[in-house]
C-alpha cells in the first residue's frame, strides 16, 4: 500500500503534460511538422551565447572536483552576491546575498516559500486564470487557496481581492507576466494592491505577504515591468531562469526576501528550513554559477514578438476572440463552445493542441504556448481557420 493521494496524483498526469505526451506520439505517426503543439511552455528559442559562453569557460577552467561539488545548501556565496548585485542595480532595492536562496527553479521556489509561511488552514489569494501547480503547492503545505477573478483583461480586480482577504489570509500569489493571460500588470496596479494591503494590514498583527512568482520578468513586450519589492515591504520574488534564458531543464532559479519585509530573516531561515525538508538544498552548481552571469540577458525575444503578433493577428482577423499578450509567451482565447474541454477536443481532431483553461481555474478558454518555431505558427493557421469554420460556416 502507497500513498494513494500521490499515486492518483502520479497515475494522472497533468492535463498539460498528458496533451504534450499525445503530441509526441501524434508526430511519430503522422511527422512533427504536421502537429500543432501548442501544449507546453517549452521555450523553442535557443539560450542566449552567454550560456554556451560560460559553460565552456567553466569547463575549461576549473577542475571537475570543483565545478561538480555541493555547494552550501543556500547556494554559492558569490552567485548569490551577483544576483543581490543585479537586483539592487536593476530595481533600487538594497538587496542583501543573505536573504537569496538558490532554488531548483520556480517550483522548488514555490513549494518552499509556501511550506514555510502557511500554518494550517491559512489561505493564500491567488488571481485567477493561475499556473495549475499553485493548487498543488499551496495544499502540500497545508494552505487552501482561494482563487479570485482578474477582470475581462486579466488584470487584478482589487475589489474582488478585498472582498476574498479574511483573517486568516497569509498570502497573495501574483504571477507577472502571466501564464496563461500573458498580462503584465501595471506599477499603478502594483500600487494599488499594496495600497490595499498596507491598509489590511493595519487592522492585523502580521501583514500579507506578497509573493510574486516571475520566471516570465524579462519577457516583455513593452514597458518593463515593476519589481514589486519596489511597492511593497513584505515580499518575497520567485525567480526562475527556466523561461528567459531557455533553461527549463536545468532545474535553476531562486528566491528573495526583502530585506524590509516583516520578520525577513526569521521567514529566510524558515525557507531554508522547508527546502531541506523538501530536499531541495543545492541548486545544481554548474548552473548556478553559469546564471551568475546571464543575468538580465534573454533569449532572442523579437521570436516570440513575432510568434505573439502572427497569431495574435491572424486569429483576431478569422473572428477568434482574444486578447494581446503584454509579455511571457501564451495567448488565451475565447473557445467558440462553452465547454474548453469539448472544443480542445475539437482542435485536437486539426491537429491543434490547446489547453484548456479549467485548470488554469477558469472556464471557456483556452492557452495556446507560442514558444514554438515560426513556422509551427505560420502552418498551423489554415488549421485555425477550418476549426473557426467548423463553428461559424
Ligand atoms: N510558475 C509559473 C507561472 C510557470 O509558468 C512555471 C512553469 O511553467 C513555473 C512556475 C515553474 O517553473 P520552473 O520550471 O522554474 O520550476
Amino acid at each position: 500500500m502507497f500513498n494513494q493521494k500521490l499515486q492518483k496524483l502520479g497515475t494522472e498526469h497533468s492535463a498539460i503534460r498528458e496533451l504534450f505526451e499525445y503530441g509526441l506520439a501524434r508526430k511519430k505517426e503522422i511527422g512533427e511538422e504536421n502537429v500543432f503543439d501548442f501544449s507546453l511552455g517549452n521555450p523553442n528559442v535557443p539560450a542566449p551565447a552567454c550560456v554556451t559562453e560560460e559553460l565552456l569557460r567553466l569547463i575549461g577552467e576549473m577542475p571537475p572536483e570543483k565545478l561538480h561539488a555541493y555547494s552550501s545548501a543556500v547556494g554559492l556565496k558569490e552567485v548569490r552576491a551577483a544576483i543581490a548585485q543585479y537586483i539592487q542595480s536593476s530595481f533600487g532595492v538594497p538587496m542583501s546575498e543573505d536573504l537569496i536562496f538558490m532554488t531548483c527553479g520556480a517550483s522548488a521556489s514555490l513549494v518552499s516559500v509556501l511550506s514555510a509561511l502557511l500554518l494550517p488552514e491559512e489561505e493564500v489569494i491567488v488571481p485567477a486564470p493561475y499556473f495549475p501547480e499553485y493548487a498543488l503547492f499551496i495544499e502540500q503545505a497545508g494552505g487552501k487557496m482561494v482563487p479570485v477573478p482578474t477582470d475581462e483583461k486579466f488584470h487584478l480586480d482589487l475589489h474582488a481581492i478585498e472582498r476574498a482577504i479574511t483573517e486568516r489570509t497569509k498570502a497573495i500569489l501574483i504571477n507577472s507576466p502571466n501564464n496563461p493571460t500573458g498580462a503584465v500588470y501595471t506599477k499603478g496596479e502594483l500600487e494599488g494592491l499594496a495600497a490595499l494591503l498596507e491598509r489590511v494590514n493595519t487592522t492585523r498583527k502580521e501583514p500579507i505577504f506578497l509573493l510574486s512568482d516571475e520566471p516570465y520578468r524579462e519577457l516583455c513586450y513593452g514597458e518593463k515591468p515593476t519589481f514589486p519589492m519596489v511597492v511593497y515591504p513584505h515580499t518575497v520574488v520567485l525567480y526562475s531562469f527556466s523561461k528567459v534564458i531557455s533553461l527549463p531543464g536545468e532545474r535553476i532559479g531562486y528566491v528573495a526576501v526583502s530585506p524590509a519585509c516583516y520578520h525577513a530573516q526569521e521567514l529566510f531561515f524558515a525557507v531554508r528550513g522547508a527546502a531541506r525538508y523538501h530536499g531541495y538544498v543545492c541548486a545544481p552548481t554548474l548552473f548556478q554559477r553559469v546564471v551568475a552571469d546571464c543575468q538580465g540577458v534573454t533569449s532572442d525575444l523579437e521570436v516570440y514578438r513575432r510568434n505573439r503578433d502572427l497569431l495574435y493577428g491572424a486569429l483576431s482577423d478569422m473572428g477568434y476572440s482574444c486578447t494581446v499578450p503584454e509579455g511571457a509567451f501564451f495567448l488565451f482565447v475565447k473557445a467558440l463552445e462553452p465547454d474548453a474541454k469539448a472544443f480542445c477536443a475539437r482542435a485536437k481532431k486539426h491537429e491543434l493542441l490547446l489547453v484548456p483553461s479549467d485548470s488554469f481555474g477558469t472556464k471557456g478558454y483556452v492557452r495556446i504556448s507560442y514558444c514554438v518555431k515560426g513556422e509551427t505558427v505560420e502552418r498551423s493557421l489554415p488549421a485555425f481557420r477550418a476549426l473557426f469554420e467548423e463553428y461559424n460556416g
